[in-house]
C-alpha cells in the first residue's frame, strides 16, 4: 500500500528535530506544544521576539501543503540568525522587529495528515481500514488535505460553519472538504483556537499553497488596516491581494469574525499540490519578503 509518494522526509519527526535544533542554536527561541493531534502527536510551536505586538503564523493546516512547514522553519532560522548577528533582514532590522513584535509560529498544524501524504498508508496505521474507505479504496494519499480522521481543518472554525458545510456538501470523512460533525470537533483545530484565545494575538497569518494570492477580508469584519497590509505584503512578494467572498469556517475567517483584527490566508507558490520539495528554494525569497513585511506592518505599542 505504501508508497509511491515518499518524495520527502519532512514529516512530523523531522519537524520536531528542526525545532529542537533551532532552540539549541538560538536560546532566545522558546518552544512548546499547543496540544496533540488525533493520533497523539505533539503540535509544536515556538516564539521569537519580545515586542508587545503579538503576531501568529501557521502552516500545514492542509496535509498536502506541508511545504509551508519547510518555508516557515527556514524563515524562523533566517530571522533568528539575522537577530543574533545584528544584521539586516530582508531590508529591515531584525532587532527592530524583535523589539516590536512577539511572533508565535505553529509550523505544522496537521502532523498526522502530513505523515499520510509523505509515507502513504502503512499497515499499522490505527485508522487503516477507515482511511482506505474514505480515500475510496486508493492507497495514494498525495492529494489528501484532511487530518487522519478525514476532516478538513480549515472548515472547522465557528464562523458560519453550517453554511460552509452545506456549500462543501461532503457527507462524511474524505480527503478534503468535510467540515466534521461540529465546529472544533478535531483536536488540531480546537488546540489552535484555544492557543489563539489564550495568546490573544493582534494579527494572524495562515500559510497555504498555492496561487500566489493573499486573502484578507471576511464578511466585513476586518479592520481598515487589513486591506493596506495585504497590499504591502502583495507588493513585497509579487503576489495578488484578493477580496474573497463565498467562503466560511476557515481559521482566518474565525479570527476576523471573533476579534475584528487583521487575519490573512496566504497561498504560496504556483502549481499542483503537493508542490515538489525543491519548490521551497524557488518560493522562499518571495515568502520571506512577504512575512518580513507582515511583521513590519505591526505598529509600535506602548
Ligand atoms: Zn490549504
Amino acid at each position: 500500500m505504501a508508497d509511491s509518494s515518499a518524495n520527502s522526509d519532512y514529516g512530523p519527526e523531522r519537524l520536531e528535530a528542526e525545532v529542537r535544533a533551532l532552540t539549541r542554536e538560538y536560546p532566545f527561541v522558546v518552544a512548546g506544544s499547543i496540544g496533540s493531534s488525533s493520533l497523539g502527536r505533539p503540535i509544536p510551536y515556538f516564539r521569537l521576539g519580545n515586542g508587545d505586538y503579538r503576531w501568529h503564523f501557521n502552516g500545514a493546516c492542509h496535509a498536502n501543503e506541508w511545504i509551508t512547514s519547510v518555508l516557515l522553519m527556514r524563515f524562523a532560522r533566517d530571522y533568528a540568525n539575522s537577530y543574533a548577528r545584528g544584521g539586516a533582514f530582508w531590508g529591515k532590522s531584525a532587532k527592530d522587529l524583535f523589539a516590536r513584535c512577539t511572533l508565535w509560529i505553529v509550523p505544522m498544524l496537521n502532523p498526522d495528515g502530513v505523515e499520510l501524504v509523505q509515507r502513504g498508508l502503512t499497515a499499522d496505521h490505527p485508522y487503516y481500514w477507515d482511511l482506505l474507505r474514505w480515500n475510496r479504496g486508493s492507497g495514494q494519499f498525495r492529494r489528501w488535505k484532511a487530518n487522519a480522521r478525514g476532516v478538513d481543518l480549515n472548515d472547522q472554525f465557528p464562523a458560519h460553519w453550517e453554511e460552509e458545510r452545506v456549500r462543501r456538501a461532503a457527507e462524511g470523512p474524505a480527503p478534503r472538504d468535510y467540515s466534521g460533525e461540529r465546529p472544533l470537533s478535531e483536536p488540531e483545530a480546537a488546540a489552535l483556537a484555544e492557543f489563539t484565545e489564550r495568546r490573544d494575538f493582534h494579527a494572524v497569518l495562515a500559510l497555504h499553497t498555492q496561487g500566489e494570492e493573499i486573502y484578507w477580508n471576511y464578511r466585513g469584519g476586518e479592520p481598515p488596516e487589513s486591506r493596506e497590509w495585504a497590499a504591502r505584503m502583495a507588493r513585497a512578494a509579487g503576489y495578488r491581494a484578493v477580496y474573497l467572498e463565498g467562503s466560511d469556517a476557515g481559521y482566518k475567517d474565525w479570527f476576523i469574525d471573533r476579534f475584528g483584527r487583521p487575519g490573512f490566508t496566504v497561498e504560496a507558490g504556483w502549481g499542483h499540490n503537493p508542490l515538489p520539495p525543491e519548490a521551497a528554494d524557488e518560493l522562499y525569497d518571495d515568502i520571506a519578503r512577504l512575512l518580513a513585511e507582515a511583521l513590519d506592518c505591526a505598529p509600535a505599542l506602548d
